[in-house]
Order: C-alpha cells, then structure tokens, then sequence
C-alpha cells in the first residue's frame, strides 16, 4: 500500500468543493436523471475518499500487529530479568562474625588432667591450643615462654627487658574482656562459706559458653596451656607496663605462647573447663607481682557501635596473623 502523508490527503481529500453544488436545484425537464447521476458520482466518491482517508489514518497509527510483537518482547523481557540480571537489592551481609575460627596447622595434642579440690571434681580439659608455629614459635623459643615453669616465674616477676621490647605500649585503662559477658563474682574474699578460707584472685565474668574473649591490652603472650590446675584452658599476657592480665577456664584458646597481640586481639572462647562451675571469664590482673582488684581499672564499656567496630577490627587482625602465619610457613 502507498503511504500517504497524514496531514496532506486529509485536507484534500475530506473536503472536496465539487460535490456541494450537485444539490443545487436544476431544471424540471431531464433532472431526476441527472440527480440519479450525480447520486451514484457522490457515492462513488465518498467511498473512495473515505478509502483513502483511512488508509491514511492507518498508515499514521501503529499497526496493531507490531504493537502485539511489542508486548510480546517486554513480557519476555521481565520475565527473564531474574535470571539474567544480579538482584538489585544487594545480599545483607551477615551481622555476627564467625563463632569458632580454626587456628591454622592444628591443634596441641589433647589432653584432660583432672584433680580434686575438696568434694568438688575437675578436669582442666579437653585441651584446645592451637599448636605453634612461624616466627611467634621462634620467639616463644627464645625467651623460654609457654612452659609450666616460664608461667610460674613470670606470674611474679622476672620479666626480662628483652621481653618487654617488642610488646606495643599499654593504655591506661583495661578493654572489657568479654563483650558478651557482665561483672558477677569480684574480687576478695567472700561471705560464701564454701569459699570464704580464700581469697578469689580476679573477678568472674558469666558469659554465654563460646562467648569471645579479648585481650584487655596489648601484650605478649606468655602462657596458653591448661597445665595449671584448676585453670582450665588458660591464657596468660605480659604488657609493657608489666603488668599481667590471665584469663581462665576458656572452651579454646586462640592464641599461643610468643605471639604478640593487639588490645581487643580474640584470645579464645569462654568456657567452664578447670575449676569451674558454669561458663565465665575468670579474668585476673597482677601488678607488681600481686593480683589486684582490676574493677576500677577497666575503662568505660564502649557502645554497641564501637563493639561492633573493635570486633571487626579485631577480626581483620586475626585474619592478617593468620595470612602472616601462611606465609612465613612456605
Ligand atoms: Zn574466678
């Protein structure tokens, strides 16, 4: 068919100027013939004309036939954009870190030394310390750190300057050790009578078993073994103002002796092996060779959101010690 311009045929073609006089009255004599004529002339022309107006029309609008074809594409179009477009709401990214993250190159052979103290049963294990390697190995071996003996020389004293050297500066005020967990029994002697004979050398943290704990500063590593009855697993740091911070009856640690750690470094798991009753932190903090009272020297809890940042960043550090620990091992 011959596309005709849209705004040009109409105005031709709707009105015509002919057709009007046709209606003139005309002489009596031969008329009605002619009027017959002029009839059939008129409808053959208005039949045409209005032919060829919508076939104008037509060739202005869309063919329907396209406009079928059109849907039909955006119909399949959205249907397939599930599967050939990422979402467009990006996944939530999970909101609590890992429980339980695995030490690289295995574990201490396990180990459960049990003992009696009065009525009262304990085990100080399963024993869960990673087993140690690469450069904090070297230097655990250096300065003779991690052994029965190195603990009970270092619980009093005797930290050589060269132990001291690399250790990062301590702040003044301890890091809450377990986010997780609040102050329950404090430190000194009790009312309980089952307890009273003796003096509770740190001060108990309920936690949740699994809860992490951190490091309440930056410090070197002395001791993470459970050879000491009725600690359990048990981790025991040296800072550079040489004091002591010890934390007791963890479910694992994850550190081990010579490594140095950051404040708020993850050093194991609350648990209840040892002495213990129920899952805490038994948390104990030595000053000149003598445990004291640590409650007025913990600094203020941070905020939910600062936990949450000191919990990432203590996890990016592991994971940069861990990839530290990787590479020296090649
Ligand atoms: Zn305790």
């Amino acid at each position: 068919m011959k596309r005709v311009s849209c705004s040009a045929s109409v105005s031709r073609d709707v009105m015509p100027s002919d057709p009007v006089e046709v209606f003139e009255p005309g002489p009596p004599s031969g008329g009605m013939q002619r009027l017959r004529g002029a009839r059939v002339w008129l409808l053959r022309f208005g039949v045409v004309a209005f032919s060829m107006v919508l076939g104008a029309l037509a060739a202005c609008l869309p063919r329907p036939t396209a406009l079928a074809s059109q849907a039909r594409r955006l119909a399949s179009h959205v249907r397939a954009r599930p599967a050939s477009m990422p979402s467009p709401e990006p996944e939530p990214k999970p909101t609590t870190l890992p429980e339980t993250v695995v030490a690289p190159f295995g574990w201490m052979d396990e180990a459960r030394r049990c003992g009696r103290r009065g009525r009262r049963r304990f085990c100080d294990g399963p024993r869960r310390v990673p087993r140690p390697h690469g450069e904090a190995e070297a230097r655990a071996a250096r300065l003779e750190l991690g052994t029965l003996e190195a603990f009970g020389r270092l619980r009093a004293g005797g930290a050589s300057a060269e132990m001291l050297a690399d250790i990062p500066d301590a702040e003044e005020k301890l890091l809450w050790p377990v986010p997780r967990g609040f102050l329950g029994r404090g430190f000194g002697y009790v009312r309980r009578p089952e307890l009273a004979h003796r003096q509770h050398r740190g001060v108990d943290i309920p936690a949740p078993r699994g809860a992490e704990v951190r490091a309440a500063n930056a410090g070197l590593v002395v001791y993470a073994d459970n050879g000491v009855e009725g600690y359990g697993n048990f981790v025991v740091l040296l800072h550079a103002d040489d004091t002591r911070t010890a934390y007791a009856h963890l479910r694992e640690a994850r550190v081990f002796a010579g490594q140095i750690v950051e404040r708020g470094h993850i050093l194991g798991e609350v648990g209840t092996t040892g002495l213990s009753y129920a899952p805490h932190l038994h948390f104990e903090w030595w000053r000149r060779a003598v445990p004291r009272n640590p409650t007025r020297h913990f600094a203020e809890r941070p905020s939910p959101q600062e936990e949450r940042r000191l919990q990432i960043e203590a996890q990016r550090r592991r994971e940069a010690m861990s990839r530290a620990a990787v590479l020296a091992h090649r």
